[in-house]
C-alpha cells in the first residue's frame, strides 16, 4: 500500500534558525523507522510537523498518500487520527485538571468517535489495560502516577484512535533509567501486536537497535544517512553515523560522551548559520578540502539507502572514522 508517511523536502525555519532544512523520508505500513541525531538536530521538529503542530515552511507531509501540508484545523479532522504522537516528557504532555479516563478518552471525544460514555468507558479500561494499567487508574488524575505509569497513560491516549502511524519523540528519556527499559518493551510489544508504523524519535542508539526497522540519521536538519538498521548497523557509511556508532558500544556513559568528543569535537554548530559546503565538515575527522565549498547530496548506493558524504563511492564503500582516529 502507500506509505503511511512521506516528507518531500520538509523545511522548517524559526526566524533565522534552520531547524529543518530539506528532509525528505517515507515510512511504510507496520515499520519502525527510527529519526536519530544529536539534540539540536531537528528531530523533534520533523516529528512537529508530521502531527501538524507546526506548520512547515516549505515542502509537503503526506499521510497515507494524501497532501495534508495547507490542510487548516477543519479540514485536517479527518485525518487526526491517523497520527499521534507521544511526546518525551509525559507530566508536560497531560493535562493535570483532566481524570485519567479523560485524558484517554479525548481524541475520541475530539473526532466525534467512540459512541456515547458507556462505549468510550469501555474503551479507556481496554486501553488501559493494554498499556498493563489497571482499569481503576482511570479515576485517578495525572500527578498521582509515577513518571513511567504516566508515559503509559500517554501511550493509551495516543493508541486510543487507532493511528496508522506513531510519532514517538524521545519517550523515555525524560523518565528514571529503571522504568525506560520497561516502558520501551511494552512500545515494542504494542507495536509489533498492533502493527501500527512508528517514527522513533531517539538519540539512544541501543533503543534503535532494539526496536527499529530503518534509520535515518538526521544532522543540523538534514538527512545524512538511511538504511535498514542492520546496513546501517553492520556498515555504517557517513563519517557522522560511524562516530555515532562508534560511542555507543561503550557501556560506561562517561567514557560514550568522551568517546564522542574525541571523534567529533566540538558541539553541534549553530543552525543559524550553518557550516557551508557539507555541513558536518567543521567537525569531520575525514573532511578534505572539497567538504567546504560543495554540498554533498543525498543519494542512493550500492548495498542499500543512501548516504550523503563525497568519499562514499557509488557501491557504498569508503573509509571509516572508526580507523582514522585513535580509540
Ligand atoms: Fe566528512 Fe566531507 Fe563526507 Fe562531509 S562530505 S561527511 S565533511 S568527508
Ligand atoms: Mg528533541
Amino acid at each position: 500500500g502507500a506509505p503511511v508517511l512521506e516528507l518531500e523536502d520538509l523545511v522548517m525555519h524559526f526566524g533565522p534558525v534552520r531547524a529543518v532544512d530539506g528532509v525528505s523520508l517515507s515510512i511504510a505500513p507496520g515499520r519502525v523507522t527510527a529519526l536519530v541525531g544529536e539534540s539540536g538536530s531537528g528531530k523533534s521538529t520533523v516529528g512537529r510537523c508530521v502531527v501538524r503542530l507546526l506548520s512547515p515552511t516549505s515542502g509537503t507531509v503526506r499521510l497515507g498518500g494524501t497532501d495534508v501540508t495547507g490542510l487548516g484545523r477543519r479540514a485536517m479532522r479527518p485525518h487526526r487520527r491517523e497520527v499521534s504522537i507521544v511526546f518525551q516528557d509525559p507530566a508536560g504532555s497531560l493535562d493535570p485538571r483532566m481524570l485519567v479516563g479523560d485524558v484517554v478518552a479525548e481524541p475520541l471525544r475530539l473526532q466525534g468517535r467512540g459512541g456515547g460514555r458507556a462505549e468510550r468507558e469501555r474503551r479507556v479500561a481496554e486501553q488501559l489495560e493494554r498499556v498493563g494499567l489497571d482499569r481503576s487508574v482511570a479515576q485517578r488524575y495525572p500527578h498521582e502516577l509515577s513518571g513511567g505509569q504516566r508515559q503509559r497513560v500517554s501511550l493509551a491516549r495516543a493508541l486510543v484512535s487507532e493511528p496508522r502511524l506513531l510519532v514517538a519523540d524521545e519517550p523515555t528519556s525524560a523518565l528514571d533509567v529503571s522504568v525506560q527499559a520497561s516502558v520501551l518493551n511494552l512500545l515494542a510489544d504494542l507495536q509489533r501486536d498492533i502493527g501500527f508504523a512508528c517514527l522513533f524519535i531517539t538519540h539512544d542508539l541501543s533503543a534503535v537497535e532494539y526496536l527499529a526497522d530503518d534509520i535515518a540519521v538526521l544532522y543540523l536538519g538534514q538527512v545524512v544517512e538511511t538504511g535498514t538498521r542492520e546496513e546501517v548497523f553492520a556498515r555504517p557509511r557517513h563519517p557522522y553515523t560511524q562516530a555515532l556508532l562508534a560511542a555507543a558500544p561503550v557501556a560506561d556513559p562517561v567514557r560514550q560522551r568522551e568517546r564522542t568528543r574525541v571523534l567529533l569535537g566540538d558541539d553541534l554548530p549553530s543552525a543559524i548559520d550553518p557550516p557551508s559546503g557539507c555541513r558536518f565538515h567543521t567537525r569531520c575527522p575525514l573532511a578534505v578540502d572539497r567538504c567546504a565549498t560543495e554540498e554533498p547530496v543525498l543519494r542512493t548506493v550500492g548495498g542499500g539507502g543512501s548516504v550523503a558524504c563525497h568519499l562514499v563511492d557509488d557501491d557504498g564503500s569508503g573509509p571509516d572514522v572508526r580507523d582514522a582516529t585513535p580509540g
